[in-house]
């Protein structure tokens, strides 16, 4: 215990400012405790004081001329946080939030993340302060040409493989793909999330979301229960939203809600997955819009929202998907969505919840899925993209599909298997903490001191 919290109070003074790393270091490194003890080599190696570091953090100046002709200048970063596993592994962010920060707690969870996967991929994570919204299609163009400008230097098939995340989808993959390749001349896996003219797997749009429900099926049928008939609360609406939804319809539930940041929809019916796909993905619009197309639905925007709450997780469910960002979710709206009758969260988006609700579901016993494990559907197909890069072979939906669904029924079960071993049934939050962690800290100590 002392060891953990010597590690923390050491963060706490070098980077006081990066307030979301400190939250994400002490949400995992506080549940390793029972670990540590039985495990003293760990100490010895110093493993805790290695893992919180980047291994590199590459912060690079990206410039690029709006349609007005004026210059912009936006900041550009890959944090490369560990490669005990693989080659580095993990999204890119556009947001104007981004800074080393957000990276860094995005990096750090995704190292255990991708350990649970079971396949060869280290930890990484990266993006920009650029902000996607309101750009002309031009402007996207000309900032993901500007961004791997500089990017191309540090990554590699075999080496880093970024993806996409927040602001970051097909059309931006395949604008900086065409200037690395470009750039290097060279035709290669570097990217996962590619269209699928050129390496882009069948079923990597789907797969966070589509792995989120799986993984949910999963825990819930641990307990003899299961989604059919269930009313479910969706945040965001974005790419791992959209796929949890149409999922949720998939295996019988009832999704209910929507959110982007300027509000959210109810729609009592359930969300209309087709409408929604054409709103975001083909008008990219925004919700308003869906609810001028959708008679029933009722949008709610965020300055009507309860006080200390996204108004989303104050409408009655019994399953809860955040997708949308870290912090989505505070102590206030995990105890509303509990007194409301909610038994199951599972999340989507990463760190959604902050650590106070997250202690809040883990203490009521409800089945809660962390995000760590329950999203991990998405780095494992890209994995299964690199596969198929690597190969020159193309896999079918299905034969996709079926890998995901396998990958995420094994994260469960070997998240659940854990929290047992450590006499913490039922608490897959220390499961899958513990899990990442000792496969990479194990890679660690046999890979020694460099
Ligand atoms: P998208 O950019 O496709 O969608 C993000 C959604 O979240 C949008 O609806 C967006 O609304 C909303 N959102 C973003 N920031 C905020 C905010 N500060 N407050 C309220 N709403 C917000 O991203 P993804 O769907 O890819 O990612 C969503 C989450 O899932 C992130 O946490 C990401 O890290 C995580 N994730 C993504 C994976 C992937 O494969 N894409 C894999 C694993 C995790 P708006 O349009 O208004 O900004």
């Amino acid at each position: 215990m002392n060891y953990v919290q010597n590690v923390l109070d050491s963060l706490k003074r070098l980077y006081p400012e990066q307030s979301t790393f400190l939250q994400a270091a002490e949400e995992v490194l506080m549940t390793l405790t029972p670990v540590l003890n039985a495990r003293p080599e760990y100490a010895k190696h110093k493993i805790l004081e290695r893992i919180v570091e980047p291994e590199k953090t590459h912060l690079f100046r990206v410039e690029w001329v709006d349609d007005k002709g004026e210059i912009q200048v936006n900041r550009g970063y890959r944090i490369q946080y560990n490669s005990a596993l693989g080659p580095y592994k993990g999204g890119l962010r556009f947001h104007p939030s981004v800074n080393v920060g957000i990276l860094r707690f995005l990096g750090f969870e995704q190292i255990f993340k991708n350990a649970l996967t079971g396949l060869s991929i280290g930890g990484g994570k990266g993006g920009s302060d650029f902000d996607p919204k309101g750009k002309s299609e031009t402007e996207i163009m000309r900032f993901c040409n500007a961004f791997m400008t500089e990017l191309f230097r540090y990554i590699g098939p075999t080496v880093d493989v970024p993806a996409g995340d927040i602001g970051v989808g097909g059309r931006e993959v395949g604008y900086m793909y065409g200037t690395y390749k470009k750039l290097t001349g060279r035709y290669e896996g570097v990217l996962t999330g590619k269209n699928l003219l050129f390496g882009g797997s069948l079923a990597r749009t789907e797969a966070t979301g589509y792995g989120l429900v799986y993984f949910t099926e999963r825990m819930l049928a641990s307990c003899g229960k299961s989604l059919e008939g269930r009313t479910c609360a969706v945040s965001g609406s974005g790419n791992v939203a959209t796929y949890c939804v149409e999922k949720l319809w998939q295996v019988g539930a009832k999704p209910v809600t929507v959110s982007d940041s300027n509000g959210f929809i109810y729609d009592p019916e359930g969300i209309d997955i087709a409408l929604l796909k054409q709103v975001k993905e083909v008008e990219r619009a925004r919700l308003t819009r869906y609810a001028e197309l959708r008679p029933g639905a009722k949008y709610t925007p965020v300055s009507e929202y309860p006080e200390g709450m996204n108004g989303v997780w104050a409408v009655p469910c019994d399953a809860a998907f955040p997708c949308a960002t870290q912090n989505e979710v505070t102590g206030k709206a995990a105890q509303t969505l509990i007194a409301n009758g909610c038994t199951c969260v599972a999340e989507g988006a990463n760190m959604p919840s902050s650590l106070e609700a997250m202690r809040t579901f883990v203490e009521s016993g409800i089945n809660y899925g962390p995000a760590k494990a329950a999203n991990a559907g998405g780095v494992a197909t890209s994995q299964l993209e690199m596969a198929q890069n690597a190969g020159m072979v193309h896999w079918t939906f299905e034969e996709v599909d079926s890998k995901l669904k396998n990958i995420m029924y094994n994260i469960h079960d070997m998240t659940a298997a854990t929290a047992k071993d450590f006499k913490a049934e039922g608490n897959l939050l220390l499961g899958a903490n513990i899990a990442g962690f000792t496969q990479v800290a194990d890679a660690m100590i046999a890979q020694g001191v460099n």
